[in-house]
């Protein structure tokens, strides 16, 4: 099957997982206009054909598995795109293998073009220390270089940047941000958090429009091979502008788009833009490629920075409990901003990681639903990381969403014990506990910060392994999710996140042809089989846009 539009198809001789408890099960399935037309038996869908779509094409599939298409409910797309242009530091082994990679790129590239990418992650070498910028300066001179660790939220600038920045010694460290120094000199290391790394980022030239561009059809490619068909995007690289959503509406005019996207404005630009947001819109009047997705906020940092903000200190630093956000002061601010947006009918999506910064988002959550009064919100947490145990029952009752990104307990499974000692782990990526009270759980990957990849999430949400290997009947395996709620997670309950549920997420008539074919069924195969599983063709508006080569 080639990968020209084809709008009219039918499937036969699958093994269809529709997601519709209506008929869950089916071989066939028929297609025309970029919406599934029936699901049922072979023969019914070929009658069908026969009779109404004469130029259909008939896919027989040899019994492999379909399944809806994924949807990845965390994305930092256009970040992606960039990343698969960028120094790569996944996996980096130790500080050696850390600045060979710096400097193998730093050698080809282009004059006054910063080096930019990461995913390093000190956790994972033999004695943890951080980076230092003394550790690439000489192998990369005047070339800016700025790379984050695997969170974001942490980063090592080299002179350059630093120089670049405007950062010395003399430099304060700005609200809801440090810049490291030497204890003595009190130079900066070069290691920046969270509000500090702003400070680089705003120094960096932005990519003109046609880097943009390329970095989005990368990414593109990148959500098609791995069967993701819909997005719920973090749209806020390039801000103060909204550069991402302008791009993104230009791919939609031209047919671009081969992923639906959902994309979230910054939650801290309400103030000065309120009145530039689009509607926010569901159902058929929607536009079904590029949707505004209402708005997304932060609460904290992350674990892996030690800016999570816990109820009780750092395991491993006394007395310190992690950072609120600067978007959370001064007190009230967050809750303003959401009632606010709220009462003007858009949703929102809140970061939060450590224990307290959840349970203070349910306070603003509930008082606003209080103010507001009844309506359906759906209001999301991203990450819902770390929970009090009393919080989770509460989420349920206040219908909120937990965005969860399962493939994050590979990396951090193995050392969060450190950060926080044993029992805050209990709750901790608490995936089943969340279902289990009725929270809907919705899927995602927070690429760049994990890849692009809902197999990979639905696998680290079955198994909770973790990358080193420690725990292999899984970490807190109590924690894991049954394969069933780990798909859902990924489509139905994903699309119900971003109020979409009756246009995605199961195979049911009406519904937009989004699907996946699979080299196997996750439902049959060992759960430590999950992995290995491959995506042979995806399909997203009834049109190919991914066949395995
Ligand atoms: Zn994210």
């Amino acid at each position: 099957m080639d990968q020209n539009k084809r709008y009219e198809f039918v499937l036969i001789n699958a093994n269809i997982h529709t997601l519709d408890p209506a008929t869950p099960h089916a071989t066939a399935l028929a297609s025309a206009g970029g919406r599934i037309l029936a699901v049922g038996a072979d023969a019914d869908m070929l009658a069908i054909a026969a009779r109404d779509m004469p130029n259909a094409s008939i896919l027989n599939l040899n019994g492999k598995t379909v399944l809806p298409g994924f949807i990845d409910s965390h994305t930092h797309f256009l970040a992606g795109g960039f990343s698969l242009q960028a120094v790569d530091l996944h996996g980096s082994n130790g500080p050696d293998d850390f600045v060979h990679r710096i400097a193998t790129r730093a050698q080809v590239a282009a004059p006054g073009r910063w080096i930019t990418g990461g995913g390093w992650d000190q956790e994972t070498w033999a004695d943890a220390p951080l980076p230092h910028k003394d550790w690439i300066d000489a192998f990369t001179d005047e070339i800016p270089v700025f790379v984050s660790r695997i969170d974001l939220h942490v980063g090592l600038a080299n002179s350059a940047a630093l120089r670049a920045a405007g950062i010395t010694a003399d430099t304060p460290d700005p609200v809801g941000g440090e810049i490291y120094r030497d204890p003595e000199t009190k130079e900066p290391t070069g290691i920046l958090k969270d509000a500090a790394i702003r400070m680089v980022e705003a120094a960096m030239p932005r990519p003109t429009a046609e880097e943009q561009g390329v970095a989005l059809s990368l990414a593109l490619k990148q959500a098609a091979s791995h069967g993701v068909t819909s997005i719920h995007d973090v749209t806020d690289w390039g801000n103060p502008s909204w550069s991402e959503w302008a791009l993104f509406q230009e791919f939609r005019r031209r047919e671009d788009l081969t992923c639906r996207i959902y994309a979230r404005l910054p939650l801290i630009d309400w103030d000065r833009r309120s009145a530039d947001l689009p509607p926010f819109q569901t159902g058929p009047a929607a536009d079904p490629w590029l949707r505004f997705g209402g708005l997304k906020g932060f609460t904290d940092g992350s674990l892996g920075g030690r800016t999570a903000y816990f109820f009780e200190s750092y395991a491993d630093a006394p007395g310190y409990c992690g950072l609120l956000q600067e978007e959370m002061l001064p007190e009230g601010a967050m809750e303003r901003r959401i009632r606010e947006a709220d009462a003007a009918g858009i949703p929102v999506s809140v970061h939060a990681i450590g224990d307290r910064a959840n349970s203070i988002l349910l306070d603003i959550f509930d008082q606003v639903a209080t103010v507001n009064g009844p309506r359906d919100r759906r209001p999301r947490v991203e990450h819902a990381q770390h929970l009090k145990e009393r919080d989770i029952a509460r989420m349920a009752q206040l219908g909120v969403i937990a965005s969860i990104q399962p493939a994050h307990v590979i990396d951090d499974g193995g050392w969060a014990e450190r950060r926080i000692g044993p029992e805050r782990c209990r709750f901790t990526y608490a995936f089943r506990s969340l279902a289990d009270a009725g929270v809907r759980l919705a899927g995602g990957s927070d690429w760049t910060v994990a890849p692009l990849d809902p197999l990979l999430g639905i696998h680290a949400a079955v198994n909770r392994n973790t990358a080193d290997g420690r725990f292999p009947n899984g970490w807190h395996p109590e924690q894991k999710l049954t394969i069933a709620q780990a798909i859902d997670a990924f489509t139905i309950h994903a699309a119900y996140a971003e109020f979409a549920e009756a246009e995605k997420g199961s195979l049911s008539p009406g519904k937009f042809a989004d699907l996946v074919v699979l080299s196997d069924d996750p439902y049959r195969v060992e759960s430590s089989c999950i992995k290995d599983i491959t995506i042979l063709l995806t399909i997203a508006g009834g049109r190919v846009v991914y066949e395995r080569p």
